[in-house]
């Protein structure tokens, strides 16, 4: 049976606004951080829902949540994984269920501030589609923060996407932002400089930020390393996946040239001179830049007919259409 209301016309209610909240053993907050959004939004004078995803838990997590949707079914949504998928598989089972034209993301164990949500949603319109929290004073470790700073920086750099926090759990998204990204892995760190290179606008806002008060931090030190190599696949892949070619066959022939001329250079030599080639290494230099010409010529082709035969995704974001 269909939860959703339906109003007299026969047609679903959508709400307004739909909080999404990744969990995985959170049992110690769920009660009162549910309360606080409840206020925060009927002081809104919206209609929303709340949609819970237990990523894996074995506390009692879902049980309260299974209460809380028992006693608020028309605004407390529950999905629950089959094992603990991560926060970016969490985020897209949430996206998928959310109804509302606006969507807030929010982590579950109360370090954000649900207060905060009316001026997150307000921000957005016209010239922002993403409004991303700026945890301006965070109360992490030292040891923690300094890598995501440190990453940060050169993601902006980079990317040309210049804010100061990239993986703040509280979030305001447009539908259409939420319906278009696809992460997977970690790659949730990374949703602002995502949603930049689909071509949406992305703002931020400093919000709150309080230390943990129940349970543990599911992170750890140490990932920094693969932080990079996100951001390496994100840049690649934003800019190269439909056209890989265009990045490999260009090194790939200024090598294969460099090393043709080294080598036929050396070769005339050997044919009209006198010069040996078994005293040049030289010659060996140039032959690793020919060998590394066409290994990067090869991969360039490889990475087209891999490309080629994901055609048929959608790869652009339409903005509007007048029909
Ligand atoms: N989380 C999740 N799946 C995981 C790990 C974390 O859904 O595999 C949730 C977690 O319950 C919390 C949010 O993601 O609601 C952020 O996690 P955490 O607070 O541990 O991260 P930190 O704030 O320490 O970066
Ligand atoms: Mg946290």
């Amino acid at each position: 049976m269909s939860k959703i209301i339906k109003t007299r016309s026969g047609k679903s209610m959508e709400p307004a606004i739909s909080v999404v909240i990744p969990l995985m053993n959170e049992e110690g907050s769920l009660e009162e951080l549910f309360g606080k959004i409840a206020n925060v939004l009927k002081r809104m004078q919206t209609s929303y829902e709340i949609v819970f995803i237990d990523d894996g838990s074995t506390d009692s997590s879902f049980d309260i949540l299974k209460e809380l949707h028992q006693e608020f079914p028309s605004n407390v949504k529950v999905i629950r994984f089959r094992r603990n998928y991560g926060k970016a598989a969490a985020l897209m089972a949430g996206f998928k269920s959310a109804q509302g034209n606006v969507i807030v993301t929010m982590d579950a164990d109360l370090q954000d501030d649900p207060e905060e949500i009316p001026q997150l949603v307000e921000m957005l319109g016209k010239e922002c589609d993403l409004v991303s929290g700026w945890k301006k004073r965070r109360q992490d470790s030292f040891l923690y923060t300094l890598p995501s700073k440190a990453a940060n920086f050169i993601t902006g750099w980079l990317t040309g996407l210049h804010i100061h926090d990239l993986n703040c759990g509280l979030k305001a998204y447009k539908k259409e932002v939420a319906v278009d990204l696809k992460i997977y892995g970690d790659l949730y760190r990374y949703i602002p400089v995502l949603v930049h290179l689909m071509g949406f606008k992305v703002s931020e806002k400093p919000v709150q930020h309080y230390p943990r008060k129940y349970g543990q931090s599911k992170y750890t030190i140490g990932k920094f390393h693969r932080g990079f190599l996100d951001l390496l696949t994100i840049l690649y892949t934003a800019k190269y996946s439909r056209r890989p070619l265009h990045l490999f066959g260009l090194w790939g022939l200024l090598s294969l040239f460099i090393g043709s001329v080294i080598d036929g250079w050396l070769i005339l030599g050997r044919i009209f001179g006198e010069t040996s080639l078994s005293n040049r290494p030289l010659f060996m230099i140039g032959f690793l830049f020919v060998i590394i010409g066409i290994q990067f010529i090869s991969i360039g082709l490889l990475g087209e007919m891999i490309s080629r035969s994901e055609r048929n995704e959608q790869t652009y974001t339409v903005r509007e259409e007048l029909r």
